[in-house]
This record gives structure tokens, sequence and C-alpha cells, in this order.
């Protein structure tokens, strides 16, 4: 299995999963149609599958153009199925989705949307993330509480360390200046913020990343660490008032 990463819209990536033996495609959340086509059109393929993990346009504005060119089954979360445009297969937290040789669970991880999942292609160790996890950050809050989005991200926090996560959108540089800024005393970052830093200036996704890198680096992950707590002058709060207050200040950073 291949992955290509698709820029579109202004900062989002779109996927394309592709089994090269047996020609066969699925895309997750195609912002936009033609940056798709215009890679499988290149690579002389066709579009059997669109995955969302949630309903906002940036993720499945390019869902009915794809379907109507293509013939493709539209995969999503059964919860979320009148937001998802051109819905056809409707999985369950916990569900396995198999077709061909693509096979994901489907986590629900509500925070961003209440409908919001992500992809776990476990064969491979890849992980669609959407706008729950980003590198070195972690989606607004927009439909559910703070305690929602920290439990999803505990869910993402067990899988293996060696989980490749592909998320929604390149916001990493923008995100480390303010993991930096409350965990200044953590090494590993400023390592991952130099070679964030090289890819940027090569004009190189900085996605994937992976797990390992995010429980080391990422803050909205760190929320049990006592020098960040210490930075917010929080040292006796819970992870979740920690994350909480995390949240808040990224939302103005
Ligand atoms: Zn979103
Ligand atoms: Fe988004």
């Amino acid at each position: 299995m291949k992955i290509e990463v698709i820029s579109c819209l202004k900062d989002n990536y779109s996927y394309l999963i592709i089994d090269e033996k047996i020609k066969k495609t699925c895309v997750i959340d195609p912002s936009e149609s033609e940056p798709i086509i215009n890679f499988l059109e290149k690579n002389n393929l066709k579009l059997n599958y669109i995955l969302n993990t949630h309903h906002h346009y940036d993720h499945v504005g390019g869902n009915s153009e794809l379907k109507k060119k293509y013939n493709s089954i539209v995969v999503g979360f059964k919860g979320d199925s009148k937001r998802i445009p051109e819905i056809d297969i409707m999985l369950e937290d916990g569900e396995i989705w198999k077709e061909e040789n693509f096979e994901a669970k489907i986590i629900h991880i509500p925070g961003h949307t209440l409908g919001h999942i992500c992809f776990y292609f476990y064969n491979e160790n890849n992980l669609f993330t959407g706008d729950t996890l980003f590198s070195l950050g972690c989606g607004r809050i927009f439909e559910g509480t703070y305690e929602q989005m920290f439990l999803s991200l505990e869910k993402i926090k067990k899988l293996p360390p060696e989980t490749k996560i592909y998320c929604g959108h390149e916001y990493t540089l923008q995100n480390s200046k303010f993991c930096i800024t409350y965990d200044n005393k953590n090494k590993n970052l400023i390592k991952k913020i130099k070679e964030i830093n090289e890819k940027i200036k090569d004009n190189q996704p900085t996605i994937p990343s992976t797990l390992k890198d995010e429980l080391k680096n990422n803050i909205f992950l760190r929320s049990d660490d006592e020098n960040i707590k210490t930075n917010l002058n929080i040292s006796n709060s819970s992870s979740l008032e920690t994350f909480s207050k995390l949240r808040d200040l990224k939302d103005n950073f």
C-alpha cells in the first residue's frame, strides 16, 4: 500500500491509499475534488472509496464530484450520516471496515465535532486523525466538551507508538511555537522543531508524524507533565484541567 499526500485548499491534506497490485484506491477527507482527480488521472487510477473523518466542508467538499465521476463508495460514521454528503456505508465505533485489501478499525473520537472518527489501518500502522490529533497540536473543540476531547486523545495514546499519524492540516510549525512556549525544557521538542523547519524550508509536508514523536512532543498529550503545569501556574491541577487550560490558551495564541 502506498500513501500519497495531496495538498488541498490552503493548508488541508487529503490522503490517497493506493493498492498498486490491484489498482484500487481510497481517499481520506477529500477537501476538494480537483487535486485528487489530477493525481488519479496522471497515474491512470480510479477512485473506489471515499473515507471521511468528520462532516466539515474542508474534509467532505470533494465527496459529491468524486462520487459522480468514479462511482466511489462513501464511508463514514453512522451517527453523522445526515451530515456526511453522499454517505453509503455507515460504521459504528469499534467496527472494522474491510474491502479488497483495505482494512481499518473505526474509532469514535468526539470533541472537535460530535461525530468525529479516525481510521486505524492496523496492518500497516497508519492512523488518519482528521482534526482531532494534529502534529504537535489538537483540533479546536467545536461541538464536544473538553473532557470528550481529552478522552478521545487518551484513546489514541493507547495505540502502538510506531503508528504513523496522518492528520487533516499542515499546522505543525505554528503548533510547535505554542508547544515550546509552555514546554520549554523539552529537549526532544527542540530537536523536532529543527526537523520541522527543515521540511518546511524544502517545501515538504511535515506529515506523517508518529505517535511516539507526538507522545514526546505534543503538549496536548503531555498534560500530566510537571514542568508544563508549573509554567502554567497550576501545579496541583489534574491532567484534564491542564489540558483544558492549554486548549483555551491555544485558541488565542
Ligand atoms: Zn474540522
Ligand atoms: Fe479541518
